[in-house]
């Protein structure tokens, strides 16, 4: 393998809800340009995980680093701003709007959307015309690109969950996390996801995805880290995770 070069590093990371922990992290690393699967059942603190490194949420105690600067409890527009983007299900209120309008929020965000045309014509619209752009670039990518100006709501599942990978990318980060890309999508849809994916991380992106499917992680994942009851209890590399005693048990035990 490469020499290890840490994009995300995470020590002694918690979160509680009330007397329940759901993440206590003792130390992580993601490497930088590889496809690293969080696995574990459900439960086990995945999400929550997510939510605190990409700002959505908040540890009760820990520190983090991202791209060798402190992210401990930076804001989720800011580490995005950064280069770390997770994805979210499509919400009600993002399925009213079109595709092409879903693409151009999630690269300018909520904030500034209304002061900085009326401050800044020119430097608006220029920038509303990159945006654009980039937007119908990732649309074609995607294959998406013939539902630009459909409601979101009607896409199928499958392209819902494209539209959300495409969003993510709107930023252009250095690292995506997926949450259970692949959940409720078929097995063509499944692979061309997983294609996607690999795509990514030989562009030289960090992709770092939940999935509790063993299989599907298994043939693309150049880690592989598995959570169970908040805790790390195995990692390594796919082959030699999948057959770990404690992984096994973790999966049995529920
Ligand atoms: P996973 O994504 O691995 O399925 P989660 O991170 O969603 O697991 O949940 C881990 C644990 O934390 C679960 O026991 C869950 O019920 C609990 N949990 C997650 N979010 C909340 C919350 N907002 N309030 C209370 N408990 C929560
Ligand atoms: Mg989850």
């Amino acid at each position: 393998a490469a020499k290890p070069d840490p994009l995300l590093v995470v020590d002694g990371v918690s979160r509680s809800f009330g007397g329940l922990t759901a993440v206590h992290v003792e130390h992580l690393e993601i490497q930088r340009g590889t496809i690293t699967s969080l696995i574990g059942p459900n439960g086990a603190g995945k999400s929550t995980l997510f939510n605190v490194l990409s700002g959505f949420d908040k540890a009760d105690s820990g520190t983090w680093t991202f791209d060798g600067r402190p992210a401990t409890g930076r804001a989720a527009h800011r580490m995005a701003r950064r280069g770390l983007v997770r994805t979210f299900q499509l919400t009600k209120t993002l399925s009213k709007m079109t595709v092409l309008d879903n693409m151009k929020l999630a690269a300018t965000g909520q904030r500034g959307e209304q002061v900085l045309p009326a401050l800044l014509p020119p430097l608006w619209r220029r920038q509303e015309k990159e945006i654009t752009g980039r937007a119908d670039e990732l649309l074609e990518r995607f294959r998406l690109a013939h539902m630009r100006d459909e409601y979101a709501g009607t896409l199928s599942g499958g392209q819902r969950k494209l539209l959300e990978m495409a969003r993510a990318l709107m930023v252009r980060p250095t690292m995506i996390m997926l949450d259970e890309p692949m959940a409720g999508v078929n097995p063509a849809l499944t692979q061309s996801l997983l294609g996607h994916i690999t795509d990514l991380r030989d562009e030289g992106m960090t992709v770092c995805f939940v999935e509790h499917d063993m299989d599907v992680v298994m043939g693309i994942s150049d880690w592989v880290v598995c959570l169970a009851e908040g805790r790390i209890v195995a990692e390594g590399p796919p082959s030699s995770v999948a057959k770990n005693p404690a992984v096994i048990d973790a999966y049995l035990g529920k």
